[in-house]
């Protein structure tokens, strides 16, 4: 059934579309089984042709930007998984104006807004991941969010029907967005303002040096793995844990920054996922604090997650 539908795929459309993928190669973590489908459409067209042949047949679909904020389990994920990285690139700017498709990388959208004056996302700088990947989790850093400025996003709902949602339509908060949860983003529009050279270019470089001296940039990791609870670091609560250095084979709880779980070698879900229920329980234990994931766990089963949000 799978080979069917590669192959109806690769007739109909330009896309990339290749069966048992390892996803390792496709996340920061380094970590993942494999797909049975992944594909990467060439263009918006083929997104849409590739939509429906995947609902005609009925199977299951994932999304994946960068994978720079996900785990993804050794077992895989069944089903297809598109990932726009590979396409839907492009970038505009008119006046005050910045239009990108959702496959660009957000640091390539923080340069150009940068280099033509416009200020807004230069906080963003260093934040790894897809336009798409930071609409869908309100990326933010050092007081920014990506849905600041925002003026609409277009997206392709399950249906293969594209819209136009504007930002009045749509509820951000802290690492969250209310997209349905089949909607594919296509491209956003913001609307930002001119300003002094040297002041963005200053914020531009504060950002990535700040990241430089707390973040372990150097390992394979998806940036902070847990929320910070209102008015707390989980950071804090788990280094207050005692949890810095601790490690389950080569999943390791980062000596430099404790939300930053990294895989320092060849490290299984299995372990990362052990490690970090055991450091949940151990935040759990001393303060009574319930941390919630900001990573999202793909291709697990519910037995496997237990007790984690
Ligand atoms: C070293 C490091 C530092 C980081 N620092 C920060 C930081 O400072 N602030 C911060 O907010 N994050 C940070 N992150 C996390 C991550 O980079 C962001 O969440 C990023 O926006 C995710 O983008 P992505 O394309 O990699 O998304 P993925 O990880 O591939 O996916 C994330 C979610 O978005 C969905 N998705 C992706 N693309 C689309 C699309 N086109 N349509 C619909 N759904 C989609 C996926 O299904 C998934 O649910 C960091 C990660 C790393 C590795």
């Amino acid at each position: 059934m799978i080979e069917t539908i590669r192959n109806e795929i690769n007739n109909e459309t330009a896309s990339l579309c290749l069966m048992n993928e390892s996803l390792k190669k496709h996340t920061t973590y380094g970590i993942g089984g494999p797909a049975d489908l992944m594909i990467f459409p060439k263009s918006k067209q083929d997104l849409i042709k590739v939509i429906e042949i995947i609902n005609d047949n009925k199977i299951q679909l994932t999304i994946l930007g960068s994978g720079s904020n996900v785990l993804i389990s050794d077992n895989g994920i069944r089903g297809a998984v598109i990932s726009l990285k590979n396409s839907l690139k492009q970038i505009e700017v008119d006046g005050n104006i910045l239009y990108a498709e959702c496959g660009t990388m957000l640091g390539k959208i923080v340069k150009h807004a940068v280099k033509n004056n416009l200020i807004g996302l230069e906080n963003l700088n260093g934040v790894p991941g897809t336009l798409g990947g930071a609409l869908i989790m309100n990326a933010g850093a050092w007081g920014g969010e990506i849905s600041e400025n925002l003026i609409h996003v277009e997206v392709i709902n399950s249906k293969s029907e594209i819209q136009k949602i504007q930002r009045k339509d749509l509820n951000f908060s802290y690492r969250q967005s209310s997209f349905n949860k089949d909607d594919i983003l296509l491209s956003a529009k913001f609307n930002l303002k001119k300003a002094d050279k040297d002041i963005i270019k200053e914020n531009f470089i504060e950002a990535q040096s700040g990241r430089k001296k707390s973040q372990p940039l150097n390992k394979r990791s998806a940036g902070s793995l847990f929320k910070n609870p209102k008015n707390n670091s989980a950071g804090k609560l788990l280094d207050k844990a005692g949890l810095k250095g601790l490690s389950i084979g080569d999943a390791k709880i980062s000596e430099k920054h404790a939300n930053f779980f990294i895989n320092d070698g060849d490290a299984s879900s299995r372990d990362m996922l052990m490690l970090i229920k055991k450091a949940h329980k151990a935040v759990k234990d001393k303060f009574n604090v319930n941390l919630s994931l900001e990573v999202k766990l793909m291709g697990f089963n519910e037995d496997e997650i237990g007790g984690l949000c």
